[in-house]
């Protein structure tokens, strides 16, 4: 691939994610990064529909030149982290506490340019759809879009989503036959007994004693319970209890995350917690409240079109090499949301040797940005060739 056959040129991208990246913007607070998205889209007479997911997303509509056919969908996540950037680059995020650290200033800037390429060259046929979506961290912005209708507006047969991978090296893609980022659930446990003095603990009941016993058999879930070559996670992350070194403590609070690709295992699990609740609070005669919510579905590519992912980016001159059989990663990705209503796929994109996503030295790699180009491009030509 020559600079002079690409379009948008790689300094225009650069110049976009670098503007992105100085201004970043937490879930559904994305006001002026949508607005910069609908510049974009307008200075290229592209069409689109803003107000979306909330407010901040915008789907842009691009219809091929070879008349009507099929239609798909590609997204970009475009929110940022409440994260003190640690960089020391000219475009550094200016506000403070604010940070694009998981290069979804970079994945709002490959989206446009595929949009702008596309839309200058529409050699193809049917409809492609281009999403930008709010909320991607934590809030569940896929979730809002699909509830508010997403795949009933902008008809699609299937929906495509990537994310650049710190440690993939840069020319390097993964794409994975099933499962990519695990589920994403959340619970806070508060029991409550009898507080009493220290000195007379046959007076009280320790919710310490309780809440530690409970730990340790939670463990055993995901050791004894699960199936070795099953994946799953369960952290207890936070534990408080207890004030002073001569009073057992009325209530002790537990939180933590649970985290699987199997959503009848993750029922599993759920279940098996609460039993673990329940045997303990009876034992030890404590109240139990339990609150577990569920966050973010598994994200589970379709085979069939994982299959065309790779085919379109082995194809493509830019890409050296497209691993088939990477783990999967127990983080969690909101994409999930659509693909549990459109089947599609999510594809990995080598960032290089970065910091890892989310940390405060993370920074895109510009040099990818015309890889993600060329590969939305390319999947689009393809899957709606005329
Ligand atoms: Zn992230
Ligand atoms: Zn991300």
């Amino acid at each position: 691939m020559t600079t002079s056959s690409v379009y948008p040129d790689p300094t225009t991208l650069t110049d976009w994610r670098r503007d992105f990246h100085r201004h970043p913007e937490i879930a559904f607070e994305e006001h002026r990064t949508s607005a910069r998205i609908v510049e974009i889209l307008d200075e290229h007479d592209i069409d689109y529909v803003a107000g979306l997911g909330g407010g901040t997303g915008v789907v842009a509509t691009i219809n091929g030149r070879h008349g009507a056919g099929r239609s798909i969908g590609l997204r970009a996540d475009i929110d940022a982290l409440p994260i003190d950037e640690l960089n020391d680059v000219d475009y550094r995020s200016t506000t403070p506490g604010r940070m694009h650290a998981c290069g979804h200033d970079g994945h709002t800037t490959m989206l446009l340019g595929a949009a702008c390429a596309l839309a200058r060259d529409p050699d193809f046929a049917g409809t492609v759809h281009l999403i930008f979506q709010p909320a991607e961290e934590s809030e569940g912005g896929g979730r809002v879009m699909v509830e508010e209708g997403l795949f009933e507006r902008f008809p699609m047969e299937a929906v495509y989503g990537l994310h650049n991978w710190p440690g993939l090296a840069v020319g390097e893609a993964a794409v994975h036959d099933g499962a990519v980022m695990a589920s994403f659930d959340v619970f806070t446990l508060r029991l409550t007994g009898r507080g009493c003095h220290a000195a007379m603990p046959h007076l009280g009941t320790d919710v310490v004693l309780a809440a530690c016993q409970l730990v340790n058999q939670l463990q055993g879930l995901v050791s004894r319970e699960t199936p070795p070559h099953e994946s799953a996670v369960l952290s207890v992350t936070q534990f408080h209890a207890g004030d002073a070194y001569n009073v057992l403590p009325e209530t002790v609070e537990l939180r933590g995350t649970v985290r699987t690709f199997d959503a009848d295992l993750k029922a599993r699990l759920e279940q098996r917690f609460r039993d673990a609740i329940d045997a303990t609070a009876g034992f030890h005669g404590l109240k139990a409240e339990f609150d577990y919510q569920t966050r973010y579905p598994a994200t589970i590519n379709s085979p069939v079109h994982a299959a065309r992912c790779a085919e379109v980016l082995e194809a493509l001159p830019a890409i050296d090499r497209v691993h088939r059989d990477l783990a999967p990663s127990m983080g969690s990705e909101d994409f999930a949301f659509m693909l549990e209503q459109c089947p599609g796929a999510y594809v990995w994109l080598g960032n290089g040797d970065s910091a890892a996503l989310h940390n405060p030295a993370y920074d895109f790699n510009d040099a990818i940005a015309p890889f993600g180009v060329a590969y939305w491009q390319a999947l689009t030509r393809q899957l709606l060739s005329a």
